[in-house]
């Protein structure tokens, strides 16, 4: 019989990013809307590995399935690591992107060229309804620009300067993000231990 596949995200760019990689692996993937009754999880880790790790293992605890959870965020050096867990509603419990990004600028006013460095951080948590099987940890490191960039991507990406490519995130097309992205590199590492973990399973 073949093995389900929780992805525990609500977010559609995130399904069909992982859709899509995921792809050939001998899984069924399925997602929350196929489990109507899994509680959403209180993000209140602190740290972006914390959050996948509970998020993970609590829908594969209530769905009964193998269960991949991420967590993500920007972590700014000049913020001294904000906001990181709290990307999502730094500037309010509404997690609106461009006030987001307008917070991180306006903190950032007085801040030279050379203390812009900031990074998107991502863990991705596999569970099974017993335990968390592994996580894992990627970053890209990257600036802050002084002013909103491009209309692509989502979240803070319009401010994040990729040197390089010479452009921000929201500059290019999702799949150049992706090759170098913080997801996109914590998901590839994910699928390795996720091929491992079917094939031991079998
Ligand atoms: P979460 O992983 O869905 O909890 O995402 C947290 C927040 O981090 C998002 O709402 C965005 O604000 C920010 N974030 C995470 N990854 C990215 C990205 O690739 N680009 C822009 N913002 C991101």
């Amino acid at each position: 019989m073949t093995k389900c596949l929780l992805i525990a995200s609500n977010n559609p760019k995130k399904l069909a990013e992982l859709r899509t990689l995921l792809m050939d692996l001998p899984v069924e993937l399925k997602t929350l809307r196929d489990y109507p009754d899994v509680r959403e999880v209180v993000e209140d880790g602190r740290t972006f590995r914390e959050n996948a790790k509970k998020k993970a293992l609590a829908c594969a605890r209530q769905s009964g399935c193998l269960t991949l959870a991420d967590d993500s965020g920007l972590v700014v050096d000049y913020l001294k690591g904000a906001p990181g867990v709290y990307s999502a509603r730094f500037a309010g419990p509404e997690k609106d992107d461009l006030k987001n990004c307008e917070k991180v600028l306006e903190q950032m006013t007085h801040a030279e060229d050379s203390k812009r460095g900031a990074a998107f951080r991502c863990a991705v948590a596999l569970a099974t309804p017993q335990r968390v099987v592994s996580v894992v940890e990627e970053e890209v490191r990257g600036y802050i620009t002084r002013t909103m960039r491009g209309r692509g991507g989502f979240g803070y990406d319009p401010l994040f300067f990729y040197p390089e490519f010479g452009k921000t995130f929201a500059e290019i097309p999702a799949e150049q993000k992706h090759t170098v992205s913080h997801r996109g590199k914590a998901l590839r590492k994910m699928k390795v231990v996720l091929s491992r973990y079917l094939k031991s399973e079998k």
